[in-house]
């Protein structure tokens, strides 16, 4: 059953009252307009109320007024401001829309919301303008998803993934799985009830076209992991012994003085953490202190993060010092990496060697481009080797070898193939289609075991219903409230 707010089936009727929010970045000091933003059948009289328009100007739906956010009680000018108005259906909730465009800065913004608020509006719950949008049939739920996606979004690429997302791409895909398998429930259903009356079913055509669409789904669930990295990112721990130059690379990768680098052992001692992007997949860095015996408490607290770092890591830099060679120590940490979490062993500080220190091959050599991801797969570096060479030898005081480290982890973490991804499923969205592909896998093993029509329908409709909760053509209000409060207040 569709979502249906009032119980009238009237999905697309709007809510009683009229929310109100700053929709805009609130940080003090920044940004030089504010955004107030009033939805609801009231919000045009409250922006009347508090707006005073100089000259002729006419409230006419989406032309912006000119003018001042007038105290009512006093008379007081609480902000020179425009005033934007979009009345329903054209609007992004599809309700009436009044936008106060304030001075940035939190005072004065702050003061015109409590006018607002004043004037009878409510403030709104977070997420609460898109839900109302969702509502009201202007978005699908993917669509209100991939919104969020995009506010959120910490690169390039995760930003162009969102806009795929809110262009339709996801919902035009389900949907259109969706109708296919209706089209075979349809079938299905007619037949349990008149078999006689209608001409034979093919049970082998529906067996297939059930098979297809779970392909689909496993491929949308696939891609979805891609996806997750580019819009999450990755967690990448810098570890290794003190001096051998982490918070140099640090430093290198994030082009800025964040670490203090120094030549004293063990002075990095707590868990950096740096944001930066790679080949347009942001990256966590975690630079942690040298794992080592703790000699005292300070130290034994590094150890921890560097444990906790490892712990929750997406992928590891091994670093060590080229100069001094692959020692003990080198290997103790090895072998405290996880298992089945990509590894790059970096030989630092190469341009203190004569040579470079790259096996026969050339693999590795400082300043050259990475191996390929056919010559990586075909000569995987052993893990637990007594003397493992480094995977990339680099100088992070140079600069050499640096460029070869993005693409090399990026292949390691099975990130490069992403280039091709247009639209990608959330988490929400990936459990629903690889629960829907787990309900086809069902239909078809009735299918097979020769059982009646009816037995063939029970699982596919649970994998239309899955389908239809992704974009929210079937979802109850406790997922609303789930998905909507993730939102941020305004939007
Ligand atoms: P950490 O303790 O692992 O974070 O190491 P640091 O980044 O603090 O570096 C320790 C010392 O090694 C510092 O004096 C750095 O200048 C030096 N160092 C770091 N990377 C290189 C490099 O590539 N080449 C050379 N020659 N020295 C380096």
């Amino acid at each position: 059953m569709a979502y249906d707010p009032r119980g009238d089936g009237q999905k697309g009727l709007a809510a009683g009252d009229t929310i109100a929010a700053v929709a805009t970045a609130v940080a003090p000091g920044q940004g030089s307009v504010a955004i107030v933003r009033l939805s609801g059948p009231g919000a045009e009289r409250i922006g009347r109320q508090l707006f005073v328009a100089p000259g002729r100007q006419r409230w006419e739906s989406h032309r912006v007024l000119y003018g001042h956010v007038v105290d009512p009680a006093g008379g007081e000018r609480v902000d020179e401001a425009l005033l934007l108005l979009m009345r329903a259906p054209r609007s992004f909730t599809r309700e009436d829309v009044v936008e106060f465009h304030c001075h940035g800065g939190l005072v004065a913004v702050g003061r015109v919301l409590e006018l607002v608020l004043a004037a009878g509006a409510r403030a709104a719950a977070p997420g609460e303008f898109s839900q109302r949008a969702f509502l009201n049939g202007r978005l699908d739920l993917t669509r209100a998803e991939a919104l969020m996606e995009l506010v959120a979004a910490r690169s390039r690429r995760a930003a162009q993934l969102a806009m795929a997302g809110l262009e339709g791409g996801l919902q035009r895909r389900i949907n259109g799985l969706r109708e296919r398998l209706l089209d075979q429930l349809a079938e299905l259903e007619a037949r349990v009830d008149f078999e006689e009356d209608l001409p034979a079913l093919d049970g082998g055509a529906v067996m297939a076209a059930l098979a297809a669409v779970r392909a689909d789904l496993a491929a949308m669930v696939a891609e979805a992991r891609a996806g997750e990295v580019l819009r999450e990112g990755l967690r990448v721990a810098i570890v290794g012994r003190p001096n051998v130059g982490k918070s140099s690379l640090l430093n290198r990768l994030s082009r800025r003085e964040r670490a203090i680098v120094t030549d004293l052992p063990g002075t990095t001692r707590d868990l950096l953490e740096s944001e930066i992007v790679l080949e347009g997949v942001p990256l966590t860095l975690l630079d942690t202190a040298g794992i080592r015996e703790a000699s005292d408490r300070v130290e034994a607290l590094g150890i921890e993060r560097s444990r906790e770092a490892l712990a929750s890591a997406d992928a590891v830099l091994l670093v060590f010092d080229l100069a001094e060679g692959w020692t003990a120590a080198d290997q103790a940490l090895l072998e405290l990496a996880p298992e089945g979490v990509p590894l790059l062993r970096l030989g630092n500080k190469a341009d203190l060697l004569l040579e470079p220190l790259a096996r026969g091959s050339g693999r590795g050599q400082a300043g050259e481009a990475a191996p390929s991801p056919q010559a990586s797969e075909a000569m995987p570096a052993p893990r637990r080797a007594p003397s493992p060479p480094a995977d990339l030898a680099i100088s992070a005081r140079s600069g050499a070898g640096i460029e070869a480290l993005g693409p090399l982890l990026l292949n390691r973490c099975g990130v490069l193939e992403l280039q091709g991804i247009r639209a990608a499923l959330n988490g929400r969205q990936r459990e629903l289609a690889a629960a829907a592909a787990v309900s086809l896998g069902r239909s078809l093993e009735a299918a097979a075991a020769g059982l009646p029509w009816d037995f063939w329908t029970i699982d596919l409709r649970d994998a239309v219903r899955d389908l239809g909760a992704i974009t929210g053509e079937e979802v109850n209000e406790a997922v609303l409230d789930r998905v909507f409060s993730r939102f941020c207040i305004g939007k």
